[in-house]
């Protein structure tokens, strides 16, 4: 099996791995690399198209796709799932969910920026991952918590060896275990592994986002708590987050139900993306923020309560303080939290231009950030349970140096 990492291994994002064994070729994310995106556009200074973003490295290079099976993307972050524009010949792409993809791939074809180019052309052919089942490529999809739901990690049954692709993780998710099986339709990563002792993986490769970080590491459980700390006795609560982000949103559900808080959203593909959810404790939708059918309860923006939980995306969020403001909704108890589940890099989010308009409107706000990723001192733990025999590739990371020592120092076996 010749493995090809032919880009992410020096970056946070843009991966695209090549597997050649025998006579089958396939292609695991095909992302964009914002760290160079955002070295050489800013505002005005922007793409010219497809062929100016492969020169300068952005996205993949048309030899890297040459006679591959299929592409499977791991999750929806952009820099997984890249642009579908780019794929230069009749293809088969196994997407984690098509519902979404669909609606997103109608506002990404009228974007009037770079996001235009996502869309796929008519020559690839799109299909849903099904977790847990192995694939006619000897693909199967595990379900794995990481800030973009669903998100999967693949073992690939090759010839002679088994690989492992963990694609985005953290290893605590913001569900309990029965509500992530429930929400994944499986179990996830690890407890697969530990009840399928006999597929042995030879070859891992792991992502290192926070391999060499500082940041304090927060798990999901402690995000929760210090939120539910912050929340108390307060009367409005806005929070943004990433529309993918349905852990998290459901978590903060939760908080709002003990709370007897309304529950309103304000985002159209956050609300795509919970009425697939089963048993879903039924939220609001303001009106005014949905361009689509819905079988959740709309209402009109005045109509938002005193006592009131807002879920938002960042997109949207600037324009929804204006409007809470204009129509007198907005509560002098607001509390803000901005999520940062993820380095800035991964969706090229603006942060601070938010946290500047919550400044502005008077409402005190917090930035929290649960990382979607695994942190450094969990590394440990992950190798013991997954146990590669072979050798590890990293990917992922912007310290590859670093990761390759401490994987040195923790393992005899092959690391590159
Ligand atoms: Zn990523
Ligand atoms: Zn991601």
């Amino acid at each position: 099996m010749n493995i090809k990492i032919l880009s992410g291994s020096l970056s946070i994002g843009g991966n695209f791995i090549r597997i050649e064994d025998d006579d089958k070729i396939i292609i695991f994310d095909q992302g964009i690399r914002f760290d160079l995106m955002s070295k050489y556009y800013s505002g005005f200074i922007t793409p010219r198209g497809v062929k100016e973003l492969r020169d300068i490295g952005v996205i993949p290079k048309p030899d890297w796709y040459e006679g591959a099976n299929a592409i499977y993307i791991s999750h929806m972050h952009l820099d997984h799932l890249g642009a579908l524009s780019n794929i230069p010949h009749e293809m088969k792409v196994k997407l984690p969910n098509m519902a979404i993809y669909e609606y997103m791939e109608e506002k990404w074809g009228i974007s009037p920026n770079w996001l235009s180019l996502i869309p796929r052309k008519y020559y690839v052919e799109l299909e849903e991952l099904q977790p847990l089942q192995t694939d006619e490529n000897n693909i199967m999809a595990i379900p794995i918590s990481h800030s973009a739901y669903p998100a999967y990690a693949f073992i690939y049954f090759g010839k002679n060896e088994t690989m492992l692709y963990t694609g985005d993780f953290r290893i605590e998710s913001f569900l309990d275990e029965e509500t992530f099986n429930e929400f994944n339709r499986g179990c996830n990563l690890f407890t697969f592994i530990e009840e399928n002792r006999d597929i042995g993986i030879d070859t891992l490769i792991i992502e290192g986002t926070n391999i060499g970080s500082d940041r304090i590491p927060i798990t999901p459980t402690e995000a929760i708590k210090i939120i539910e700390k912050l929340a108390k006795d307060r009367k409005q609560l806005l929070a943004t987050l990433h529309s993918f982000d349905i852990e998290y949103a459901y978590a903060l559900m939760l908080i709002a139900e003990k709370m007897k808080m309304q529950i309103v959203i304000a985002s159209s593909p956050l609300v795509k993306l919970l009425e697939k959810i089963p048993n879903l404790q039924k939220p609001q939708v303001v009106d005014e923020y949905l361009d689509d059918l819905t079988s959740f309860k709309r209402i009109p923006i005045e109509s938002i309560e005193e006592k009131s939980l807002i879920l938002v995306s960042y997109r949207e969020i600037v324009d929804l303080i204006k409007d809470l403001n204009l129509t007198g909704i907005l509560s002098k108890d607001c509390l803000a939290i901005i999520s940062e589940p993820e380095p800035q890099i991964e969706e090229g989010s603006e942060y601070n231009v938010i946290a500047n308009w919550f400044s502005i409107m008077g409402v005190e706000s917090y930035r929290i950030r649960a990382s979607g990723h695994y942190y450094q001192y969990q590394l440990k733990t992950i190798l013991e349970k997954i146990k590669p025999k072979k050798s590890i590739k990293i990917i992922h990371t912007e310290k590859p140096r670093l990761f390759l020592d401490i994987l040195r120092k923790m393992s005899q076996i092959s690391i590159e």
